[in-house]
């Protein structure tokens, strides 16, 4: 006999186990199924089987119906725990029944949140990568349905959510560990909306600029100097490593809403020139109001960036009124000459560059960013073109000196007009989505005697 199976509760296996295998088993059945009758008939009344009282330390923690429960669970302890983790577990029998009984699950918990041993808990699993332990499954369920929820948008009005999509393979592993090990599930939320730090090194080219980098790779110049502090980005030489440190969240969750509520409607600006101001001075006439609109849309999430809205219903409840400004427009100099590169037009992360796509050339770059994001002029010249162009929706075209034009397409609101002239980095338009386009971007075109060359080059 082990030790540990004097902790079991065993007496008819332990005692009959020789004669099992000598007497007649009717035999056996019947002396058996006599002995209990006679044990319970003496010890309990009520039930036929009996009941017991779990001590842990002393410390009763629950009763048990049936021998077996209290067995299994031994068993389970010692298979993961080792036998020393027995001996502080007791039983006692009872002769009541007028008691809630413990399952076997239910009784295991306890005793190993008592004893401070290993449990079951769920590792969760993102695309294969372990990022966190909790307690169970029950917690591991409620951990999905938080995530997602942690990603619904936040607005006014009402909000309806049609579906809600982790991108990711997410599944539970189960594994024996500590409950010091796992973590809350606000806290694991945290973890996996926080990400992952990844950091990756770029080999400068020739032909890079600071510009080119950022654009191509997605990754504004701030986090390139917070990366690299002694990097001078003003001269950066062929061959040069520099390092990219950036989040990648475990998870893309897709959430496909509609939403209803009252929106502003953004006033239009009017410009009236004046020839007697000098080029560059703004007086506001007429101050500009905005409106207010019942607006039905869907909406289509990832994280947290709109990447499509769709307008279901608009109901205008009050027109905005037109901001009317004079500004000056004694020309002082006409064609600005230009200075050898255009800045970046707008802020933004670049979706597409210059080449083909879907079978088709793309004769400029994409620079997603909400909508109402201002877009500046990348260069100073005059306006030859506002207004909307097949495909392009609201669209400028600024001609610049040397045979440069630029073109901003897909704009929400256009500020200049044809004929204006525009100094570098000044407001012309702001981003939008009309025309053809899936989501708030500005499309930016740069033409050297009206053929298309890529911005990238040209940004400085
Ligand atoms: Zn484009």
């Amino acid at each position: 006999m082990q030790d540990g199976d004097k902790l079991r509760i065993s007496p008819i296996k332990a005692n009959f186990s020789e004669i099992l295998s000598k007497i007649d088993k009717f035999w056996v059945i019947g002396l058996i199924a006599g002995l209990l009758v006679a044990t319970f008939s003496i010890d309990i009344n009520i039930d036929k089987e009996s009941a017991y009282i779990v001590k842990v330390n002393g410390q009763k923690i629950g009763a048990v119906k049936g021998v077996d429960v209290y067995n299994d669970v031994l068993s389970s302890i010692e298979l993961t725990d080792g036998k020393n983790s027995l001996e502080k577990i007791s039983f006692e029998k009872i002769n009541f029944l007028k008691t809630d009984f413990l399952s076997k699950d239910e009784l295991e918990l306890s005793v190993r949140k008592e004893l401070g041993l290993k449990a079951k808990v769920v590792a969760v699993k993102i695309d294969g990568q372990e990022v966190a332990r909790v307690k169970s499954q029950k917690e591991y369920e409620k951990l999905l349905e938080d995530l997602k929820k942690y990603y619904y948008p936040k607005v006014d009005g009402e909000i309806k959510i049609i579906s809600a999509t982790i991108r990711e393979k997410i599944e539970p592993d189960f594994v024996w560990d500590y409950y010091k090990n796992t973590q809350d599930i606000d806290d694991v939320i945290q973890k996996i909306a926080d990400g992952q730090m990844l950091t990756q090194e770029y080999e400068v080219k020739k032909g890079d600029t600071i510009w080119d980098i950022s654009l191509n790779n997605d990754i504004s110049i701030e986090d390139i100097k917070l990366a690299n502090p002694d990097l001078n980005i003003d001269k950066i030489q062929i061959g040069q490593k520099i390092k990219f440190i950036r989040k990648k969240p475990y998870v893309n969750v897709e959430i496909v809403a509609q939403i209803n509520g009252k929106e502003e409607i953004p006033y239009d600006t009017k410009k009236i020139v004046d020839k007697n101001i000098k080029k560059g001075i703004e007086k506001i006439k007429e101050k500009g109001q905005t409106g207010l609109a019942y607006i039905e849309k869907k909406v289509f999430i990832v994280n947290d960036s709109v990447v499509q809205e769709d307008v279901l219903n608009t109901e205008v409840l009050k027109e905005p009124k037109d901001e009317v400004l004079i500004v000056g427009g004694k020309a002082h100099s006409g064609y600005v000459a230009f200075s050898g590169g255009f800045i970046r037009p707008s802020r933004g992360r670049l979706t597409s560059g210059f080449k083909f796509r879907w079978g088709r050339r793309h004769e400029g770059i994409d620079l997603a960013s909400p909508t109402g994001t201002p877009i500046y002029a990348a260069a100073s010249g005059k306006v030859i073109y506002a207004g909307w162009k097949s495909g392009y929706g609201k669209c400028i075209i600024i001609s610049h000196s040397n045979g440069f034009t630029t073109l901003y397409g897909h704009a929400s609101k256009l500020y200049v007009s044809i004929g204006e002239y525009v100094n570098k980095g000044e407001k012309i338009a702001a981003v939008g989505s009309t025309g053809r386009s899936t989501g708030p971007h500005l499309h930016f075109e740069v033409r050297k005697y009206g053929t298309p060359v890529d911005p990238l080059k040209y940004i400085r």
